[in-house]
């Protein structure tokens, strides 16, 4: 077990899980779970309802893999604006957080003092990607980086069939029953916003609007958005699915940039450092009015289009 201040101010899996009640009871929201992981731990929704019923219904969510846990803080910060009044998000629609997506990674992380492989860190306790495990709306190159692996052992193992994992299969539920309006899911390190991959134009223009209008929410370091229409790949990631089975406005938001971590460390002492700030402050005060801009642009939008060819969608390949 590492000392409690190894990773601080990062907070153990129990830090956690008392934060989200804390808040959860302040903010007088539902905690659903909504299933369990592979090792059994409990996999936490938090909602927090509108003023009203019949309001659409957005979803923050973070840390699907094991070492970014500045994702999970953000997230947190998010749920606790849902009651500032620059933000009002009550009256406009229902929010949802889910602050770790993946808890036995998050577990595993701590556990090590954020020491170890890649591999080993980010994935699930089946040595699964879980962003690389669900369903691809269509058939992609393995050899891209990053697309995906087929071997177990590998960072991007992609399991052994969509939705193989409880930790998507039961995200995939929840979708499937909120039937959510927008989604950002949080990772780290990159400094980026990466859209779902869409092929049509009118879309693609929305992701553009919508990644511009995060930007321009964000208070000091604007994130850039990285998208192609042509050279991004299906590889399983939880924001193509979102958009193309569950007509989610959905983006990956890599907090805290690239060059702030090789600022902080040109050679990091841990994996876990490379991925997380020293002092979280800075960036979730950086990054939330961002996620509420995003959130306010796509509230203004209809949902995605239906799916085209929505049975082949929904099996993958
Ligand atoms: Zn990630």
């Amino acid at each position: 077990m590492p000392r409690e201040d190894t990773l601080a101010p990062y907070l153990s899996p129990e830090a956690l899980a008392q934060r989200v009640d804390a808040l959860a009871k302040t903010l007088g929201a539902e905690l659903r779970t909504y299933g369990t992981s592979v090792q059994g731990r409990a996999l936490r929704a938090v909602r927090i309802p509108a003023q009203t019923d019949g309001l659409p219904r957005v979803l923050c969510s973070a840390n699907i893999h094991g070492p970014e846990f500045i994702g999970a803080m953000t997230a947190l910060a998010l749920l606790a604006s849902a009651d500032d009044d620059s933000w009002g998000i009550r009256r406009r629609a229902e929010l949802w957080v889910v602050p770790c997506l993946n808890p036995d990674g998050y577990a595993r992380t701590w556990e090590l003092g954020g020491e170890g492989p890649l591999a080993l860190l980010r994935t699930n306790a089946n040595g699964v990607d879980l962003n690389r495990n669900f369903p691809r709306p269509a058939p992609s190159p393995s050899w891209l980086p990053g697309a995906g692996s087929q071997h177990p052992g590998d960072a991007t193992f992609r399991g052994t069939g969509p939705l193989s994992e409880p930790e998507t299969s039961h995200l995939d539920a929840l979708c499937r029953e909120q039937g959510f309006h927008a989604s950002a899911n949080l990772h780290s390190f990159m400094g980026t916003v990466i859209p779902a991959s869409v092929r049509d134009t009118n879309a693609f223009r929305t992701y553009k609007a919508l990644a511009a209008a995060l930007a321009q929410g964000q208070r000091r370091t604007r994130y850039r958005r990285l998208s192609s229409r042509r050279l991004d790949v299906f590889t399983g990631e939880q924001e193509d699915h979102q958009h193309h089975v569950h007509r989610t406005w959905a983006v990956c938001v890599e907090n805290f940039p690239w060059l702030a971590s090789m600022r902080q460390h040109w050679r990091a002492p841990s994996t876990f450092w490379r991925f997380n700030p020293r002092r979280p402050e800075p960036w979730i005060d950086n990054d939330v009015p961002g996620l509420q801009a995003y959130f306010d642009a796509a509230l203004q939008l209809e949902r995605p289009a239906s799916p085209p060819v929505s049975g082949a969608l929904a099996r993958g390949d």
